[in-house]
């Protein structure tokens, strides 16, 4: 089994745009390809995980998410970086478009999207590593057993020190899930440095 990188989207490789419903508003992040590159050479499969409820409120389609991540995944490889998958999570609870409407294991914080990478490219989630900008990005990657890093880029610098309290209930099902994400938080200051990071810490 291979291990990987997850890495969230917007905040993480790519500027937090809000939505992002139009191609102009997508702004890679300098230092994303050489990071990937990085990661890539050492033997990590790299895997999108995003969050994308505008699909659930009908701000953007399937379709166009499609676009989007054909378009991140050109920029890379002009910088001689790619992805391997995209999964995203569409859904919402509460959501306005009737077919997304479902309170579903794949919204992050929840571990649905890792899980399902890991059958379906038969990843090693012990010696993965999940980065994301928000808490919620490191619940997820500590919900599915891999170790988890908080970058300051996006969301990041607004972050709580600790995981917020709604977040914390939300996790509260999966016993000491809570205090797990508490313990797992390395915070580094973007993408390049978490690279760095995980080839330091990760055994050859
Ligand atoms: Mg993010
Ligand atoms: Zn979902």
């Amino acid at each position: 089994m291979q291990p990987a990188v997850f890495l969230d989207r917007d905040g993480t490789l790519i500027e937090e745009r809000g939505y992002l419903d139009r191609l102009e508003l997508l702004s890679v992040f300098p230092w994303t390809a050489d990071a990937l590159r990085l990661l890539k050479r050492a033997g990590f499969a790299l895997v999108v995980v995003t969050n994308q409820s505008a699909i659930a409120r009908g701000i953007i389609d399937e379709r166009f998410l499609d676009q989007v991540h054909q378009e991140l995944s050109a920029r890379l490889a002009r910088g001689g970086a790619s992805i391997d998958r995209y999964y995203h999570c569409p859904h919402l609870a509460d959501a306005p478009v009737e077919r997304y409407r479902q309170a579903c294991r794949c919204r992050k914080p929840g571990p649905g999207m890792i899980e399902q990478a890991c059958r379906d490219m038969g990843l090693d989630p012990a010696r993965s590593f999940m980065i994301g900008d928000r808490w919620l990005d490191v619940a997820c990657g500590v919900g599915a057993g891999t170790r988890a890093i908080r970058v300051l880029s996006g969301h990041g610098a607004a972050e709580p020190e600790t995981p917020p309290a709604t977040l914390m209930a939300e996790l509260s099902r999966q016993g000491d899930a809570g205090r797990q994400v508490a313990a797992a938080d390395i915070i580094l200051g973007n993408l390049m440095e978490a690279a760095g990071w995980i080839l330091r810490n990760s055994p050859r």
